[in-house]
Formats: structure tokens, C-alpha cells, sequence
């Protein structure tokens, strides 16, 4: 298996997400609220885009730790290997994302 070229993929996604949480910074940050400048209805706008701001960023966060742990499994020489079992993730799987972690029959099991 490649394992450099899933490696590659996964430095990318981090770089991009981080470089992205960098630049949503000044929108999550807290809403100053001005009641001479602004109306009431843009400060509820403002309010609900920081909302939502923060939801992105906590969304992000949980991807950015599934990329670091599977950067780990790199390092350790033990990506592509299902984490619960120690069988062979198959490439499908891992071209579909290279953060899973578990072979299918894995996945299935912590399903039912
Ligand atoms: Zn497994």
C-alpha cells in the first residue's frame, strides 16, 4: 500500500483546516453588541453567524483530531491496519477516507 500518498492526503486536509480556523477566527469571536450602531434584527444576524461559526470551527476540530490520529498510525507503521482487529483496512475504504480507522467487518460490528 502507498501509504506516503495517504500521508500526503491527510497533511494537505490538516493544513487546509487549519489555515481555515485561522481565518474564521474574527467571526467566532464574541458579538459586541452595539445598540446605537446596529439594529436589533442585524444583531440577532450577527449573533446566529457566530453561532454558526463556532459550530464550523467545533466541527472542524473533531476532523483535525481524526487527521492527527491517523498521522500517528503513519509514524507508528501501523496505518491501514484496522485498529480493533489488526486486519488490513481495504483501499477502498481508505481512498474514501484515510482517517478510518476499522476494517468493515469492524465498522459493522460497532454498528449493530
Ligand atoms: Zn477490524
Amino acid at each position: 500500500m502507498d501509504t506516503a500518498f495517504y500521508e500526503r492526503r491527510l497533511r494537505e486536509e490538516l493544513a487546509a483546516l487549519a489555515a481555515a480556523s485561522e481565518d474564521g477566527k474574527d467571526a467566532r469571536s464574541p458579538v459586541i453588541l452595539d445598540q446605537q450602531s446596529v439594529g436589533r434584527l442585524s444583531r440577532m444576524d450577527a449573533l446566529q453567524q457566530q453561532a454558526m461559526a463556532v459550530a464550523t470551527e467545533e466541527r472542524r476540530r473533531i476532523r483535525m483530531l481524526a487527521l492527527r490520529a491517523a498521522l500517528e498510525r503513519v509514524a507508528a507503521g501501523a496505518f491501514g491496519d484496522c485498529v480493533r482487529c489488526g486486519e488490513k483496512i481495504s483501499v477502498k475504504r481508505l481512498d474514501l477516507d484515510p482517517t478510518i480507522a476499522t476494517c468493515i467487518a469492524c465498522a459493522r460490528a460497532t454498528v449493530e
